[in-house]
């Protein structure tokens, strides 16, 4: 089961409710991201939606998510960043960030 949540709060009761992935995360808290390590939930930042959303050229064309995409991201790479270094080896492997870096990346060329 996946939950979709940018806030913490929401985020942390579908952890708590047994979710095994959190989509976006965008707001998550050092306890949530600490709760999940704990409990093996899978985190999938989608920083890619966020760079494509804030992109004029992006899939979402549209001037409204492109300031909500400008906004978020780094927030959202903040949080990312935050989770990589609490993250064991076997939680990293939870995070699909090689795969995030790898688009992002190829995105900026
Ligand atoms: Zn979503």
């Amino acid at each position: 089961m996946v939950a979709h949540a940018h806030g913490n709060e929401g985020a942390a009761a579908a952890v708590r409710a047994g979710v095994h992935s959190i989509e976006h995360g965008t707001y998550l808290s050092d306890d949530t991201l600490r709760l999940m390590k704990e409990k093996g939930v899978y985190l999938d930042p989608t920083i890619t939606a966020l760079v494509d959303m804030s992109d004029p050229e992006g899939e979402y064309d549209n001037p409204i998510l492109q300031m909500r995409g400008k906004a978020m991201l780094p927030t959202g790479r903040e949080m990312t960043a935050r989770a990589w270094k609490m993250a064991s080896r076997s939680w990293r492997a939870r995070i699909p960030l090689t795969l995030i870096r790898t688009i992002e990346r190829w995105r900026t060329k």
